[in-house]
C-alpha cells in the first residue's frame, strides 16, 4: 500500500524580498495550509554573466532580515542550494504539491527559460503556479495605449495585510538530496545593506529630509549619494514594492522634488515593462539599422575604461566609485556609457555585463534600455554624447568626487583637476605630479573622438531603414 503524499504550498521568494505588501505570504496567512517558504539559490544564475558577489550579498542579507521577522511567529524560510527544476522534482517525490506562490520575475533570458520549464513542469504534475504581477507589470501586454492607467490604479490598490499568526507552522521536511545553501556572506559597509529593515531606513529619510535638493542635485556625483532616494537596490530586490514607496510620497507630489522623484518610481516600471514586452533587446539592438556599426573590439580600452585608468578624471572616478559602492547618479551612469560607446567606440555588448555586475540595483529592464540609448542604438532617442570635462566642471566643480576616488591627484589644485594633462611641466614640477607617471595620459582625445561618433551614428540615422524601424519602435512602445 502507497502512503498518500502530504500536501504542500510553496511559497517561493524570488525578487520580492520582504514580509510587508507581499501577496504570496497573504495566500498563506490566508489558507492555513501546510506552506515551505523558500529562496532558490540556482548555480546557474550565481555563475551568470550578470552576477556578482555583491548582488549575492545583498540577497543573503535580505532573506536573514526575512528570517528574523518570521522568526517571532516560529516560521522559516529555507535557503536552497539547487536549480530550480531540480528543486522541485525532488520535492514533489515526497509531497503533493497544490499551489507555488511567487511574483512574476522581470529577469534575464536565463531565468525567462527557467520559468518557462518549470512551467510545463508544473502544468504536468497538475501543480497551481500563482505568479502575483510585480510592480504594476502586465505580462503578455497587447498594446501600451492604457498602460499609464493601469499602473496608477495598480499603485493605489490596497496594501495587502498579513496577519502571521494564521500560518500554518508544521515543520515541512527538506528531502536529504536536496542541498541547502550555507555560505555566509558578511557585510560589506561599503555597499548599502540588504534587507526590509535598512530598505524602510532609507525610505523613511528620504521622505523626512533628504528629498529637499533632490532636483538640484540629482546629477552631481557627490551630492546625490544623499539627496536621491538610493531605493534603487531596494526595488530591484523587493524589500518594498513600488505601491508602498507610492503610497507614501503621493500625498505629497505637490512638492516639485516629490513630484520629479515619482515620475522616475513610474519610469523605471515604464522600462521593465518595455523590456517585458521586447526581450530580446539583451541581446540585440533595439533599432537593427545600427547592427553594422561598433564592430572592432578594443581589449585596451576597455580594461582601462574598467579599470578607472582613462585618463579622463570624472569617467576614472566613476569607474572606480562603482567599483567599490555599486552605486552612481543617473547622470553618471550614462556618461561612463557615452564615454565608452562613442569616445571608445565601443559596442554595448562588450560592455553591458560588466556593469550589470558592478551596478547594485542591477535591474535588466533599465539596465539594457539605457544601455542602448546611451549608445543611440534605439534611433527614437535623442543622441546625447556627454562632455566628461563639461560635466566634470560643472558638477564636481572643486574636483571633491574627484579626489575621492583618485587619490593620486589629491596633490594638485582643483582647478587642474578636471584635465590635469594641460598642466605645464613648471606646475607638475610645483605639485609633485608626473602626468603620464602619477595618472595616465588621456587615451583618446574627446573632441575628435566625439565628432567622428556624432558622424557615424548621424550616418545611420538618416537611412530610410533606421527611420522605418524607429516609427514601428515608437508606436510599440510608446504610452498614453
Ligand atoms: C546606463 C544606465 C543603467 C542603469 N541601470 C539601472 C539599473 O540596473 N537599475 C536601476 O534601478 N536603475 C538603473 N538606472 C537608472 C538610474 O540611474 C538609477 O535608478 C538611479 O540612479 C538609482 O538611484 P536612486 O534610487 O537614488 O534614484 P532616484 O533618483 O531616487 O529615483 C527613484 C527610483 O526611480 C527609479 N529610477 C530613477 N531613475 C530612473 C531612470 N532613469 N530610469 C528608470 N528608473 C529610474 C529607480 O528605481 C530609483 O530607485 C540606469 C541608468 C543608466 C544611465
Amino acid at each position: 500500500m502507497t502512503l498518500e503524499k502530504k500536501k504542500l504550498d510553496i511559497v517561493w521568494f524570488k525578487r520580492d524580498l520582504r514580509t510587508l505588501d507581499n501577496k504570496s505570504i497573504e495566500f498563506a496567512s490566508n489558507s492555513g495550509n501546510l506552506t515551505l517558504f523558500i529562496y532558490i539559490f540556482e548555480p546557474s544564475v550565481l555563475n551568470s554573466f550578470d552576477t556578482d558577489l555583491r548582488h549575492v550579498r545583498f540577497i543573503y542579507e535580505s532573506l536573514t532580515d526575512i528570517n528574523k521577522r518570521l522568526k517571532k511567529y516560529s516560521l522559516e524560510l529555507k535557503y536552497i542550494n539547487s536549480e530550480a527544476l531540480y528543486f522541485f522534482e525532488e520535492i514533489s517525490r515526497k509531497y503533493k504539491i497544490n499551489n507555488v506562490l511567487s511574483y512574476q520575475e522581470i529577469g534575464n533570458n536565463l531565468t525567462y527559460s527557467r520559468d518557462k520549464k518549470l512551467a510545463k513542469f508544473f502544468q504536468i504534475n497538475d501543480i497551481k503556479w500563482l505568479q502575483s504581477k510585480t510592480n504594476g507589470i502586465i505580462r503578455g501586454l497587447k498594446s501600451r495605449k492604457n498602460w499609464k492607467k493601469e499602473w496608477i490604479n495598480e499603485m493605489k490598490s490596497k496594501i495587502v495585510s498579513i496577519d502571521f499568526q494564521s500560518i500554518n507552522k508544521q515543520k515541512v521536511r527538506i528531502p536529504k538530496t536536496i542541498k541547502l545553501y550555507t555560505s555566509k556572506h558578511l557585510l560589506d559597509k561599503n555597499f548599502q545593506p540588504g534587507g526590509e529593515t535598512y530598505a524602510w531606513m532609507y525610505l523613511r529619510s528620504f521622505f523626512k529630509s533628504r528629498h529637499n535638493g533632490y532636483t538640484k542635485n540629482i546629477s552631481k556625483p557627490s551630492q546625490s549619494r544623499i539627496s536621491c532616494s538610493r531605493l534603487s537596490p531596494y526595488l530591484t530586490y523587493g524589500n518594498l514594492s513600488s505601491r508602498q514607496v507610492y503610497q507614501l510620497f503621493s500625498e505629497s507630489s505637490k512638492n516639485r522634488d516629490i513630484r520629479n522623484f515619482l515620475s522616475r518610481l513610474q519610469w523605471r516600471c515604464h522600462f521593465m515593462q518595455k523590456f517585458d514586452d521586447e526581450p530580446d533587446m539583451e541581446f540585440n539592438n533595439i533599432n537593427r539599422a545600427y547592427d553594422s556599426i561598433r564592430e572592432k573590439y578594443d581589449e585596451n580600452f576597455m580594461l582601462q575604461w574598467k579599470e578607472g585608468l582613462t585618463g579622463i578624471p570624472l569617467i576614472d572616478a566613476c569607474m572606480r566609485c562603482l567599483d567599490q559602492t555599486g552605486y552612481l547618479n543617473f547622470r553618471m551612469r550614462a556618461m561612463i556609457v557615452s564615454f565608452a560607446a562613442f569616445n571608445l567606440w565601443q559596442n554595448w555588448k562588450n560592455f553591458s555585463h560588466h556593469l550589470a555586475k558592478k551596478f547594485l540595483d542591477y535591474e535588466p529592464g533599465i539596465h539594457y534600455s539605457q544601455i542602448q540609448m546611451q549608445s543611440a542604438v534605439t534611433g527614437i532617442n535623442t543622441v546625447r554624447i556627454y562632455n566628461p570635462v563639461k560635466n566634470s566642471i560643472d558638477l564636481d566643480p572643486n574636483g571633491e568626487f574627484i579626489k575621492k576616488w583618485l587619490p593620486e591627484l589629491n596633490n594638485i589644485p582643483s582647478e587642474n583637476v578636471h584635465q590635469p594633462w594641460k598642466m605645464t611641466i613648471i606646475e607638475q614640477e610645483m605639485y609633485n605630479f608626473k602626468i603620464g607617471v602619477d595618472y595616465p595620459r588621456p587615451i583618446v582625445d574627446i573632441d575628435h573622438s566625439r565628432k567622428e561618433a556624432m558622424n557615424k551614428i548621424w550616418k545611420i540615422k538618416k537611412t530610410s531603414k533606421s527611420k522605418t524601424l524607429a516609427r514601428k519602435i515608437l508606436k510599440k512602445h510608446v504610452n498614453s
